[in-house]
């Protein structure tokens, strides 16, 4: 493991094999069983210990995700602790009103003698697998819902951060949380198949397509449930009534945040002729402003690329995007005066529909930009992908925008802005396509662990079981005379 920022040695870590997560597993299910007893709002107060306590380590949080990301502070910060606070904060006060058991009225005859509760009952014990790009929030989002809705978690981050990764477990080990109800596997791609295979009852994966595929398959095989939280190519829709100050911004922000290492980033930037220009002259001129460094003060912007694979995919992209005719309007190559990773800053105008760019996720700082010939067109460009995992528009014409939003064949839209839907804890996230299965977060984030269970029982006291043997003629007859009244009569179907 190096720092991809300097080349730092980082150390090296264990890779848990079957034997190691069957006992991290006989471990979680005891802990477990007691934990789905405990109220939720004990299991609240739990978790906001943690939440407390990951107020106090947020140095050292940033301190271990910069140094094995390289990331730049003020993203430290904000996407890994203040997201992490938000959402901790987010279901530990509503939990106990979202997994309240409640019940369901009924229709037709059986209201008069049943009534149907659904409680939420937790799954048993959740594998978490996470990729490298957010290493430490990827892994405490789901993780803290699965826990609030009473499951255990075993949690597998990417082997690229495994400190980060090893950085939950320390955050809820230092705030008090019963033991084995969230341990930290360390491991690569072997470890995760192998966590997926150990008997766990539900897989929360958040990766790349291709490995989600891999791991959809294996549940499949297993018949355990799986959300999957994958990659994406979103697009950027800019009107010619946009406000092109803003579009700039915010095409520059969604494309190179994070260095661009975003599953919401924005890749393809679909542009109407009216604005085609003003907009890239004014994204290539403040992407020319970018900083870029290995000091982690709060004056740098984009940071390096996570590993030499990743910077590779992002030269060969932007090569081929030069190659078919692409303009280079900034940077375009890695950054000569630093040593780590890093790839500069880049804008590239007159992209095409045939550019690597323009399909495949880049995950790095390049900002794509195609002239389309008008706002139907930038809709069928931008819905013509594989992928669908978020997408904005940008017009000064609300309901235009929210109409053109709508219409995109994706997870999330946001309108005038970028990227948010992760962030928003009411907003349910996940993808269409090949961009994911399942939803995560929402208001009913908890749910998503819970198997909502129907209670059925009578509604007054001791009544006899409905449809009790023995069969007469006179029971068939019945029947018969029901099934006239409530479909064949008006005053019948009144009560459907
Ligand atoms: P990855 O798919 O290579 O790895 C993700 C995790 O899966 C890692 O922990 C890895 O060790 C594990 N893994 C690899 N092979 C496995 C297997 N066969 N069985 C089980 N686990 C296995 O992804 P990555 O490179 O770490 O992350 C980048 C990708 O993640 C990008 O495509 C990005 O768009 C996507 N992503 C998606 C979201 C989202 O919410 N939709 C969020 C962040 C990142």
């Amino acid at each position: 493991m190096k720092s991809p920022a300097d080349f730092t040695p980082l150390g090296e870590y264990e890779c848990a094999d079957a034997d190691d997560i069957a006992r991290a597993l006989a471990k979680a299910r005891a802990a477990q069983r007691k934990w789905a007893e405990v109220p939720v709002a004990e299991r609240a107060k739990a978790m906001l210990k943690v939440r407390d306590q990951i107020l106090k380590a947020q140095d050292e949080i940033v301190a271990v995700v910069i140094r094995e990301t390289g990331k730049c502070l003020a993203e430290a910060l904000g996407m890994e602790v203040y997201s992490t606070l938000d959402s901790m904060s987010y279901y530990s006060r509503r939990a106990e009103k979202v997994m309240k058991p409640r019940r369901v009225p009924l229709h037709g005859p059986m209201a008069l003698m049943k009534k149907v509760t659904l409680v939420p009952r937790p799954l048993g014990v959740i594998g978490v697998i996470t990729p490298w790009n957010g290493p430490f929030v990827l892994s405490m989002g789901y993780t803290v819902q699965a826990l609030l809705a009473g499951n255990a978690v075993l949690l597998k981050g990417s082997e690229v951060t495994p400190a980060s990764t090893l950085m939950v477990e320390k955050v809820f080990r230092d705030g008090g949380f019963p033991d084995g109800l969230l341990q930290v596997v360390t491991g690569d791609g072997l470890t995760g198949a192998a966590l997926v295979e150990s008997g766990v009852d539900k897989i929360s994966f958040t990766g790349s397509t291709a490995t989600g595929r891999k791991i959809g398959e294996m549940c499949g095989r297993l018949l355990i449930p799986c959300a999957l939280e994958l990659g994406g190519t979103d697009a950027m829709i800019v009107c010619d009534d946009a406000d092109v100050d803003h579009a700039a911004a915010g095409a520059l922000m969604g494309s190179c945040m994070n260095a661009g290492q975003v599953c919401i980033g924005t890749q393809r930037i679909l542009a109407t002729p009216g604005i085609y220009d003003a907009l890239t002259e004014r994204v290539a001129a403040q992407c020319r402003t970018l900083r870029q460094g290995a000091a982690f003060g709060a004056e740098e912007d984009v940071g390096p690329i996570i590993m030499d694979r990743q910077l590779t995919i992002v030269e060969r992209h932007v090569e081929d995007a030069i190659a078919k005719g692409a303009r280079l309007l900034a940077g375009g190559r890695r950054n000569p005066n630093l040593p780590g990773l890093y790839f500069e800053p880049t804008v590239l105008a007159d992209c095409t529909a045939d550019m690597l760019v323009m399909r495949e996720e880049t995950f790095g700082p390049v900002v794509a930009i195609r002239k389309v010939a008008d706002e139907e067109e930038a809709l069928a460009v931008a819905n013509d992908s594989p992928n669908g995992l978020a997408g904005n528009v940008w017009s000064r014409n609300e309901r235009k925008a929210f109409d053109l939003a709508c219409r995109m064949e994706t997870g999330s839209v946001s309108v005038n802005d970028m990227a948010l839907t992760y962030g928003l804890q009411e907003a349910p996230f996940g993808g269409r396509k090949a961009s994911g299965i399942g939803r995560g977060n929402g208001a009913d984030g908890l749910l998503n662990y819970c198997h909502m269970m129907p209670v059925v029982a009578n509604r007054f006291g001791n009544a006899k079981p409905s449809g009790a043997y023995p069969y007469t003629a006179k029971h068939v007859d019945g029947l018969r005379k029901a099934i006239k009244f409530f479909w064949g009569s008006a005053l019948g179907r009144y009560f459907q």
